[in-house]
Order: C-alpha cells, then sequence, then structure tokens
C-alpha cells in the first residue's frame, strides 16, 4: 500500500522532485529523464538506462560515476516514451554513442527502439542492450524472451563500468552482452503491489503462499506454493539458478539478493545465511554479493537471487567503483588481513572462564539456587502471553518473550558456572551478566543488573547469614535504581520492588524466618504490582502511551510479583 501521494496521478513527478532536490551532487533533470550532474572528463560512450518506475534504485538511482549516465524514467510500470528516450540520450551524449539499456519488455523494446532510429538518423551511433535475466519468464531454447529483472543491475553494472574504462561503443556493447549471457535471476514474490492511489493490489497471492518466477511490474509468480521455510527457499533457488551455469565457467560468481519492495533487510540476511553456503558448497567463489534492495517492484514482498557468471574481464567491471544516489563502492580493499591469529586470541580469552572455587555450603547453595530459576523459568514461560499481551497495551509487547529470554540465558550459563565448581554468588554473578547481554529490552539490563548485584552480595564463602541475604535484596534493588532511575510510581517495576524489599528487610530484622520473611515480601509485591493499574507510567517505552496504560498493570512490576511467588515455593 502506498500512503503518501498528492495526486496520485502525479506520483513519478512527485517524488522525482523530491529526489532530484536531495541528490543536486549526483543528478540533474532533463526532459523524461536524470543526467549525470558533471559531464566526463573526456567524451565516452554514453550507457542510458531505464523502464517505468516503481523499481528504485533502478533506474534513477543508478545515475552517477562508474554506473549510468542518465536515466529515462518512464510513470509506474509503464515504458518512458520514445520522445524522452531520445531527449535523455541527446542531453547525455558526449560524443561516443550512446548504449540504451532496459529489461526486455514489449514497450521498452520500441520506445527505446524507435529513439534509436531517430539518433541514428541524426548520426549518433546508438545500440540497445535488452537484459534477460529471468529464468523463469521464458525456457533456455527462447532466452532472447525472457524478461529482465533484477540482473538489470548486473549488466547496467558492468556495461557502465566498461564505458567509464573508456572502452569503445562496440567493446562497450560486446561487453555488456557477455554480462547478459551470463546472468541469471529467479525471483518469488509473497504478496503483490498497489499502485499509488488504488485500494487492491495487483494480484494477490494467498496468505502463506509465494509465487514463483514472479517479474517485477506486479505480474504474479508462475507457480504458486506454501512459502517454504528460508533454508528450503534458498536450496530451490540456487537449484534452478545452478541448472544453467556456462559451459567453460571459472567458479567466481557476482551475487545478488534482491529484495522487491517489501521485504526486511533481516529476512534477506536470513535468507543470505542460507544462500550463502549452499553456493560455496558448489564451489563457488562469491565475489563481492550485494544483499539489499536494488530493482524493485513498488511495495512487492518478495525476493530474487542473481548470478552472474564472471570471468577476468567481467570481475574487474563487476568490482569496479561506483558512486550513485543509491550505490556506492569504493576502491578495492587492501589485500591482507589482519592476522587471523588475533580473533583465536580474543576467541581464546573469552571462552575458557575459569571460575573461583566455592566453599562447600555455597556450591550446596548453587545447585538448589539452580532449581529455583528453573521453576522461575517455567513459571515466564508460562506468563509469557500474558506478560506480552500486557506490554503491548501501551509497551511493546515484548516483556513475555524477554523475560523468557533472560532467564534461559541466565539458567544455561549459572548452570555452567555450577558445574565447574562456581559458588552460589558467582553462580548468580554469571547468571545475571547473560541475563543482561542475552535478554534485550529494559527489563533485560535491569534484571542482569539487579541479580548480578545480589550475587556479589552472597558471595562463595559460606552459607549466607540471614543479615546478608538481607543485605543482598537490597543491593537488588539500589542496583536497580541507580541503572534505571524510577522512582516509586513511575509505573516501573520498582513499584513492585520497593514494597518486597521493605517488607522482607523488616521482617528479617524483626526476627522472622527466611521462609515467613519470603511469603510477606511476596504478599507485598503482588498487592503493589495490581495496584500500579491505576497509574500512568513515568518512564520506558509506555510513557508515550501513558493513558492507554491505565487500567492494565505495569508488565515489570507483574513480572517481578510472579516471581517473588514462585521463589516462596507455594505457587
Ligand atoms: P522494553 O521496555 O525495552 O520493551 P520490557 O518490555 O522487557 O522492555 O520491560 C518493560 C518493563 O521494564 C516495564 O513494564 C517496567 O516495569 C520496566 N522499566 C522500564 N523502564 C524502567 C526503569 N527506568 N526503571 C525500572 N524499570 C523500568
Ligand atoms: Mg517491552
Amino acid at each position: 500500500m502506498t500512503h503518501l501521494f498528492n495526486d496520485p496521478a502525479e506520483f513519478v513527478g512527485d517524488a522525482m522532485r523530491g529526489f532530484l532536490d536531495l541528490y543536486p551532487r549526483y543528478a540533474r533533470g532533463v526532459a523524461g529523464g536524470v543526467i549525470r550532474r558533471q559531464k566526463p572528463d573526456a567524451p565516452k560512450v554514453a550507457v542510458i538506462v531505464g523502464g517505468g518506475s516503481g523499481h528504485y534504485p533502478a533506474f534513477a538511482g543508478m545515475v552517477g560515476p562508474g554506473f549510468a549516465d542518465a536515466a529515462v524514467v518512464g510513470n509506474i510500470f509503464t515504458s518512458p516514451s520514445s520522445h524522452f528516450a531520445y531527449s535523455v540520450a541527446k542531453a547525455a551524449h558526449s560524443g561516443k554513442g550512446v548504449v540504451f539499456s532496459y529489461g526486455n519488455y514489449a514497450g521498452d523494446v520500441m520506445n527505446f527502439g524507435l529513439a534509436t532510429e531517430q539518433l541514428q538518423a541524426e548520426g549518433i551511433d546508438a545500440r540497445n542492450l535488452l537484459v534477460t535475466d529471468d529464468i523463469a519468464s521464458a525456457s533456455i531454447e527462447e532466452i532472447s524472451k525472457r524478461r529482465g529483472i533484477a540482473g538489470d543491475f548486473v549488466v547496467f553494472k558492468m556495461l557502465s563500468a566498461a564505458a567509464e574504462a573508456g572502452l569503445d561503443i562496440d567493446e562497450v556493447e560486446r561487453v555488456g552482452r557477455k554480462a547478459n549471457d551470463r546472468t541469471r535471476t529467479i525471483g518469488t514474490a509473497f504478496s503483490g503491489c498497489t499502485f499509488p492511489g488504488a485500494d487492491a493490489p495487483l494480484f494477490m497471492v494467498d496468505k502463506g503462499e509465494m509465487g514463483l518466477g514472479l517479474g517485477i511490474h506486479g505480474e504474479p509468480g508462475l507457480i504458486n506454493q506454501p512459502i517454504p521455510s528460508a533454508e528450503d527457499l534458498a536450496q530451490l533457488m540456487v537449484e534452478r539458478l545452478m541448472l544453467e551455469p556456462p559451459a567453460d565457467h571459472s567458479g567466481r560468481v557476482g551475487v545478488i539478493l534482491n529484495g522487491l519492495g517489501n521485504t526486511k533487510y533481516e529476512e534477506l540476511f536470513v535468507l543470505w545465511g542460507s544462500v550463502a553456503p549452499l553456493l560455496r558448497e558448489q564451489a563457488l567463489e562469491l565475489v563481492d554479493p550485494e544483499v539489499g534492495e536494488l530493482v524493485t517492484s513498488l511495495d512487492m514482498s518478495g525476493v530474487s537471487l542473481t548470478l552472474v557468471w564472471l570471468d577476468d574481464e567481467l570481475e574487474k567491471y563487476w568490482t569496479a567503483p561506483a558512486d550513485t544516489p543509491a550505490y556506492r563502492k569504493g576502491a578495492k580493499l587492501a589485500a591482507t588481513d589482519w592476522d587471523p591469529d588475533d580473533d583465536a586470541a580474543d576467541a581464546a580469552a573469552t571462552s575458557s572462564v575459569d571460575y573461583p572455587e566455592g566453599s562447600t555450603a555455597s556450591r550446596a547453595l548453587a545447585a538448589r539456587t539452580l532449581d529455583l530459576l528453573r521453576e522461575v523459568r517455567n513459571a515466564l514461560r508460562d506468563a509469557e502471553n500474558e506478560l506480552g499481551r500486557i506490554d503491548a497495551i501501551a509497551g511493546d509487547g515484548d516483556h513475555g518473550r524477554g523475560m523468557v529470554r533472560g532467564i534461559e540465558a541466565a539458567l544455561a550459563a549459572a548452570t555452567g558456572a555450577a558445574h565447574a565448581g562456581a559458588g552460589v554468588g558467582t553462580v548468580l554473578q554469571v547468571g545475571g551478566d547473560s541475563w543482561t547481554s542475552e535478554a534485550g529490552g529494559t527489563s533485560g539490563v535491569l534484571w542482569g543488573s539487579a541479580i548480578e548485584a545480589f550475587g556479589r552480595e552472597i558471595g562463595d564463602e559460606e552459607h549466607p547469614s540471614r543479615e546478608r541475604l538481607s543485605t543482598a535484596v537490597e543491593a537488588f534493588l539500589q542496583r536497580l535504581t541507580a541503572l534505571g532511575k524510577a522512582k516509586p510510581g513511575d509505573k516501573t517495576m520498582v513499584d513492585a520492588v520497593v514494597p518486597f524489599v521493605t517488607v522482607f528487610c523488616g521482617a528479617i530484622r524483626d526476627g522472622q524466618s527466611v521462609p515467613d520473611a519470603l511469603t510477606a515480601a511476596a504478599d507485598a509485591a503482588d498487592t503493589a504490582a495490581r495496584s500500579t493499574t491505576q497509574l500512568r507510567p513515568k518512564l520506558g517505552r509506555a510513557r508515550p502511551l501513558a493513558e492507554r496504560s491505565v487500567g492494565t498493570p505495569d508488565p515489570g512490576a507483574t513480572s517481578f510479583a510472579l516471581i517473588a511467588r514462585v521463589l516462596t515455593g507455594e505457587n
């Protein structure tokens, strides 16, 4: 869905106005498109890319040194007119001829073809280079009928680098053809795309399905099938691409994993994590792979995988520098890496930790502590959804997940330390550290650090006295407020922790047993957590939606009260 436009009919013109305002360093607007801001130092072959809009960074985002000289900008998914292809080419021509390059679509072939004739009639050498990388759109026997999709980027890049290197038009065209001959893409869509102002997508993919073999103009996929796991999708795409390797390939490939407009970069990275090893298993060496949005299709959700089979010449142009609004590639990196042994030394330093050995009493208590942590983990797992639900009312809904992650990490680390002979204080400190580093979120760092402070106070020597336990509980609160700066009434976990600590320490001072003190403290925490319901949050993520939070208890206070109850052993 496109949410922002003025008059949908003016969407492309309005977008170009914004684009040109943003990138004056790179581009200048001309009738029908954009050309590079700077004239080349010496005449060179002008590479003009283009097609319809809706594909950004294709095509205007690829104009600049090392890449295209100009882009012809059509309406959304609509070929630009021959008139504009001609006028843009005239503006960009510096005396050595022009090469139009574009994806293989009938409208583009006709319009760029007509512009070519017009240029030739004026004595300007003009060539056409169609991109035909989409293996799903026609069989290998009819390769010239294939559409151009993300392979546009590859072919434009190499063609442009060859022109930048000063090759003449025959040579530039030859490099471009070779690049196209050796480029293959397979794409898949998870949902359709919607024109600005339209209220329905151009096509629909059923929920949970994907269309394999999509086009980039809202053409749905050719085969619909359930969305596989990232790993299985990687397998599927790599298998298809490996059906057509050139006979003489060197084993070196350029790769693009392209997002179609509405696929998260993190999702692309997940997929890449499966794609890369599969390609390497095929004995391929991956040269400067690109993962990101390079050729999109409005707001389509989907991905495509492109391989270009390199030879020395193509590799040189694939890795050549470029500087454009949407794509920057610097000079080659230095050849020598840092000594790999340095990394190994770092890893060794962090992996083999020696824990101080705890006293027998402390180690026995560590074992009991692990049992308690396990019970806390089970209780948090049971409460995960409910904690998430109350955090979602005014926060971000992750509190349940965060607490479960935290306790799981703490339990794993604490178990490791206990098995290595550490006493209870160290076991808790190690657990707290791990909670902090693994859980994330506000509650993660607060819980982890507070447990760490508690463990430090408990120590590894004797079985801790009642007084020591009381001091440690105070240290927990102290750490919490030193870090989070929350005061009672701010609607945070502190609202439950303060009464817990007051009641617990008071009961110990009054000579009550530890279990009795714990029960009284857990009751106080419980009551306090419930009465956060009426409060407005003054801190944390829920603050901006404070009003909405009234009527729901604070998630952090609620989970604290829950854990306090588990510690009493009564739940
Ligand atoms: P995030 O807010 O980062 O999403 P969580 O959802 O896991 O983290 O935890 C939210 C809880 O953290 C809140 O309900 C509140 O109890 C607690 N919290 C937030 N900020 C503070 C703070 N400054 N001090 C103490 N507790 C806080
Ligand atoms: Mg949250």
